[in-house]
């Protein structure tokens, strides 16, 4: 579970641009291997170690001209609620605007670490300038240039300084796995819960997260024990009225970081669109486990479209993680509900197993027998032993003589052949290629 940072501030402050600078080196090789559509607002960085994911709420309003100050005024609001850290980002080109200010007052009043960066300080001059800022009422802040870079590691050591702290869940204290319910506004999220829920509310017992304010709610529901990651989405729903992708997103982002698996609704009437492939990809992307539910399908005309082929369209658009579960379910009609949950607990067990070095070996050896990494240059990679590594979520590793002789394709192969084997249905899976 890594830190949700947001970024917040007027447009033209240069958020974007520190947001890409930011995400840079990572996007770059996992856009390698991908190569699919993705949300351009999220990220994974990392500075020292320390994981976290960031989100320009910026990016989520550009495209239109007028941005209101109402609307900058919800996001801040809901990155308050949603992110860990605030990076309040100023201009010192223009100073300290009227917009500025009114950022500045939400935020003095939240109890959440708040990071003030001061950005277009490209020279010693505007180190000078930049002194206004006190005047925002938050205290320190940083300087730097995202367009050059300069400033920006102490911007990064600032804001991990200010993390709070995520003691290591203890052994004790994961016993249930946890589920995440995401997907767009109206594709039936809250149906879905209550229909799990039923009439029988007071099984609900809420305790608090573990480590910060998401509350997972424990079910047990057709025999099956799990925690449902119960996010802002769910439970403060009235709050934001509007349905804007915007909060859509941010909720998924906090709501997937906080499960074991994610349950991804689906509205079969509307099929599976940009936005839902940006949902899956923020899963697979954190290693989470993914089931697919395509729901209202009581509204499908079943002579017009068969469930085989509604999901081949949808395996489609999964590419290229395609070994995902996928159940047609009616959140009205109850129908196929039980089987939903019996997909989420599977995928869940997936993501556990642990396959015993022996035999990984054995069966993954004979197949690399028989199949070995092409030659390169003349040279022949070989690969003589392997395993799974004892990481939270399934990662293999492959030792060989020339490991950077053994490309993308190569690694896919391993992939399908793993899982051919044994089942990781619904769970993204890395490979390691290193020296021996
Ligand atoms: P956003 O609307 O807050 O996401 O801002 P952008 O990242 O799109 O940047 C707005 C403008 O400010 C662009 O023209 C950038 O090139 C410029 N800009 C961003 N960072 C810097 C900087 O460090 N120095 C200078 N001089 N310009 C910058
Ligand atoms: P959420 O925004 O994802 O939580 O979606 P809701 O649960 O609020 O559902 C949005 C709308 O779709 C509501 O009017 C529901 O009654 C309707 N709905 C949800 N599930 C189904 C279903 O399986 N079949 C039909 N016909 N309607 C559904």
């Amino acid at each position: 579970m890594s830190n949700i940072v947001a970024i917040v501030g007027r447009p033209n402050v240069g958020k974007s641009t520190l947001f890409n600078r930011m995400i840079q080196r990572r996007e770059a090789i996992v856009d390698s291997v991908a190569g699919v559509t993705r949300d351009r607002n999220y990220g994974k960085s990392e500075w020292n170690g320390r994981e976290f994911s960031v989100i320009d709420t910026g990016g989520y309003v550009r495209g239109s001209d007028d941005v209101f100050e109402a609307e900058i005024r919800k996001q801040v609001e809901l990155a308050i609620d949603e992110a860990d850290v605030i990076l309040f980002v100023v201009d010192v080109e223009e100073g300290i605007t009227p917009m500025d200010e009114e950022v500045a007052k939400l935020l003095r009043k939240v109890t959440k670490p708040v990071l003030l960066g001061v950005n277009k300080v490209d020279n010693a001059m505007r180190e000078k300038d930049a002194v206004e800022f006190y005047n925002l009422g938050l205290g320190e802040y940083v300087t730097f240039a995202s367009t050059s870079g300069s400033g920006t590691g102490e911007l990064l050591d600032a804001l991990i300084d200010i993390f709070p702290e995520t003691p290591e869940p203890t052994q004790e204290e994961t016993p249930l796995p946890r589920f995440a319910v995401v997907g767009r506004p109206n594709a039936g999220k809250s149906s879905f819960i209550n229909a799990l829920i039923g009439q029988d509310r007071f099984v609900v017992t809420d305790i608090a997260g573990t480590t910060r304010d998401a509350i997972d709610t424990k079910f047990n529901r057709f025999g099956f024990e799990f925690n449902l990651v119960d996010t802002a989405g769910i439970r403060r729903k009235a709050k934001v009225k509007e349905d804007l992708e915007f909060y859509s997103v941010m909720r998924s982002v906090r709501a997937i970081e906080h499960a074991d698996v994610c349950i991804l609704m689906v509205d079969a009437t509307r099929g599976f669109e940009g936005q839902d492939q940006n949902i899956f990809w923020l899963a697979e992307k954190n290693r989470k486990g993914v089931v697919v539910l395509v729901n209202k399908w009581d509204l499908v005309e079943k002579d017009t479209m068969s469930a085989r082929d509604y999901e081949k369209k949808i395996r489609k658009e999964l590419e290229p993680f395609t070994d995902v579960p996928i159940v047609f379910v009616s959140a009205l009609t109850k129908q196929r509900l039980l089987k939903a949950l019996e997909a989420a607990v599977k995928v869940h067990e997936n993501r556990k197993q642990r396959i015993s070095t022996s035999k990984f070996n054995e069966h993954m050896l004979k197949v690399i027998e028989s199949y070995p990494p092409p030659a390169l240059k003349g040279k022949y990679v070989k690969i003589k032993y392997c395993m799974q590594l004892p990481t939270e979520t399934p990662q293999f590793v492959f030792f060989a003589n020339l490991p950077q002789y053994v490309k993308d394709p190569y690694k896919r192969f391993l992939e399908n052949k793993i899982r051919e084997n044994w089942d990781f249905e619904g769970v993204p899976i890395d490979i390691y290629i290193r020296e021996k």
